[in-house]
């Protein structure tokens, strides 16, 4: 991923892919043009590339020019194309190949159209390395194409976002959701997720997502998931994957405009992490932390007890269950350490001490993500 000003843009087209597809273009339009020597004529500033690497890849002799037009402010598409810099050599009786580096609108296609309305050139063709048939409006044929795309803002190979971008060699495109913060806040019951994620979510403007929290609710409210999900619970077990997972992919959904996600409780499974990445990179985003809260096994078990006398939860009253929470986060849970560890996110915090002195602890992580 890469930020342009104050955008964000994703990986797209590769150099590679660039590379192939003008090089169709240039035995496709050589296979056409016979025995013509044709002159090329590059729309500037954006075709700087696509010219510089087409001719290169043209088999045969052939003329290159430029003209210099300009269409875009920051990454709309305007109705007013400025000629800047026009022709200048004659190209009466030759065969003229347009090269562009994308055509979306159609509106600087219309302006070298009226460019070339009283140059009596022999043929007028088109070649643009990039196309958006969703966004053109006009009827002029396109000869050549080289890569059809969605009608979604690109940079690089030539393309800028308000200047920059035009130097990389391959091609991204703006990411759909702009930049979120999404954390999960990991460790045993009883660590002090749940109190730290409330002081959190204000201080970063972030959307706190507690699978427990979510699973009570639907049992208080005696809806079929709550009902399904009260067994496990009950036992100190865990939610079946399919259940828990569908669950928390509607909750995201439930906040499309958030900054970014406070996970509380999930994933606690490799299957669960998987799923996260999957839903995560749907909307152009990432897990940026797994912030583990350590506790040691007496200290939870001490205050969930605890907790216990007032929470009303049945999985906080008896020793037993709470000890198979412990054992059920050990044999199922801990293990997403090494998944978030291998794409180094994964922050150890100490989790005892006094609720102010663990947010600092925690913010001082998030801080210098
Ligand atoms: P918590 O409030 O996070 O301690 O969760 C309470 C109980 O809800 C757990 O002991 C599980 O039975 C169930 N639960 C919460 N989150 C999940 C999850 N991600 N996967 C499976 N079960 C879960």
């Amino acid at each position: 991923m890469i930020k342009l000003h104050d955008k964000y843009f994703k990986p797209f087209i590769s150099a590679k892919q660039i590379d192939d597809a003008l090089q169709r273009l240039a035995i496709e339009i050589a296979d056409d043009l016979g025995d013509e020597t044709p002159v090329f004529v590059g729309v500037l500033n954006g075709a700087f590339m696509v010219v510089s690497d087409f001719v290169k890849k043209y088999p045969k002799p052939c003329e290159v020019t430029f003209i210099k037009l300009a269409s875009y402010e920051g990454f709309k598409s305007t109705e007013d194309v400025q000629r800047l810099i026009g022709l200048t050599q004659d190209l009466s009786g030759r065969t003229v190949v347009i090269l562009e580096d994308i055509i979306d609108t159609g509106n600087t296609l219309a302006e070298i159209h009226r460019i070339f309305k009283n140059e009596n050139a022999k043929a007028l063709k088109i070649a643009t390395l990039f196309y958006k048939p969703e966004a053109y409006k006009k009827d002029f044929k396109l000869h050549y194409v080289g890569i059809e795309i969605p009608n979604k803002f690109i940079v690089g190979f030539g393309l800028d976002y308000n200047g920059l971008g035009r130097n990389l060699p391959e091609v991204y495109q703006i990411k759909e959701t702009q930049h979120m913060t999404n954390l999960v806040l990991f460790g045993p019951p009883g660590a002090g997720k749940g109190t730290q994620a409330n002081f959190l979510k204000e201080k970063y403007n972030l959307v706190h997502i507690s699978t427990g929290d979510v699973f009570r609710f639907n049992i208080k409210n005696k809806t079929p998931l709550g009902m399904l999900a009260k067994s496990f619970i009950d036992k100190g077990e865990l939610v079946p994957d399919q259940v828990t997972i569908d669950m928390l992919n509607a909750e995201v959904e439930k906040n499309a405009d958030a900054n970014g996600f406070i996970f509380d409780g999930f994933p606690r499974t490799n299957a669960q992490a998987d799923s996260l990445d999957t839903l995560l990179t749907s909307k152009d985003s990432q897990i940026n932390a797994m912030i583990a809260l350590e506790v040691e096994d007496e200290t939870l078990v001490k205050r969930l007890l605890e907790r216990g006398k007032t929470s009303g939860r049945a999985d906080d009253a008896d020793e037993s269950i709470i000890r198979n929470r412990v054992k059920e986060y050990y044999s199922k849970t801990a293990i997403l350490k090494d998944y978030y560890a291998n794409q180094g996110k994964y922050f150890g915090v100490d989790g005892v001490g006094s609720i102010e002195d663990i947010t600092v602890r925690l913010s001082a992580v998030i801080d210098n993500l």
